[in-house]
């Protein structure tokens, strides 16, 4: 189906103007945990990401950076394609919002989108923000930037069938949203925020779509 807006044009400020294609499984979602069911796949997630940034740029909404990444998700692999932060966060969790929220999205080879989130809190700086903020604007593998220290150690997650978050809105998007959290602090926070702030989505309504959950 053909866009009726220029998808390149779309902003913040008009979110209600945004496409929606099918608007019946978009993200993100209100995560209500009581009502997450067991997950009956074996669904492991196995990170294998380079320990070196190749890029971090201003991508016009969010800051987004490059590395070079695989996933292996309930045993299929997926290529990473880019990461992105989010602030405010855009999944909430029994109604909670979250400062921050970082989005990997990887892709299968025919096409099928995947994206882990991570939530953040404000509490502890994460040194490794910091390395990845002073990376803006830069390129090239001369760098030991370990993505590896801003996700969680334990891969427990929730997991739907949602849409990207912003136009086009695409659907079909596999999402895992991990249950530890990360930190960082109020400085880092207003850093991030410099470049962009409030470059979130409001949580979708859910229409019967099932919230899985996998704890291992
Ligand atoms: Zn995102």
């Amino acid at each position: 189906m053909k866009p009726e807006t220029n998808v390149s044009q779309w902003s913040y400020e008009n979110k209600e103007n945004w496409i929606k294609p099918l608007p019946k499984s978009q993200s993100p979602i209100n995560i209500v945990t009581r009502e997450a069911e067991p997950m009956l796949a074996e669904g492991r997630i196995v990170l294998n990401y380079s320990h070196q940034l190749l890029s971090l740029f201003d991508a016009d909404h969010c800051i987004e950076g490059k590395l070079k990444g695989l996933a292996s998700i309930n045993s299929r692999p997926f290529i990473l394609s880019q990461f992105h932060f989010h602030a405010s966060g855009e999944h909430t969790i029994d109604g909670t919002f979250f400062p921050l929220e970082l989005h990997l999205v990887h892709e299968s080879q025919v096409g099928m989108l995947a994206v882990i989130a991570v939530l953040f809190e404000l509490g502890e700086a994460n040194e490794t923000l910091d390395d990845i903020l002073d990376f803006m604007n830069q390129s090239g593998e001369d760098n030991h930037i370990n993505m590896m220290d801003l996700i969680p150690d334990s891969f427990d997650y929730y997991h739907y069938l949602g849409s990207l978050t912003t136009p086009p809105l695409t659907e079909n998007v596999e999402w895992y949203v991990l249950m530890n959290r990360m930190t960082l602090s109020k400085e880092q926070l207003k850093r991030l925020t410099s470049y962009h702030n409030h470059n979130f989505r409001e949580p979708q309504n859910l229409n019967n779509r099932k919230v899985l959950k996998k704890l291992f």
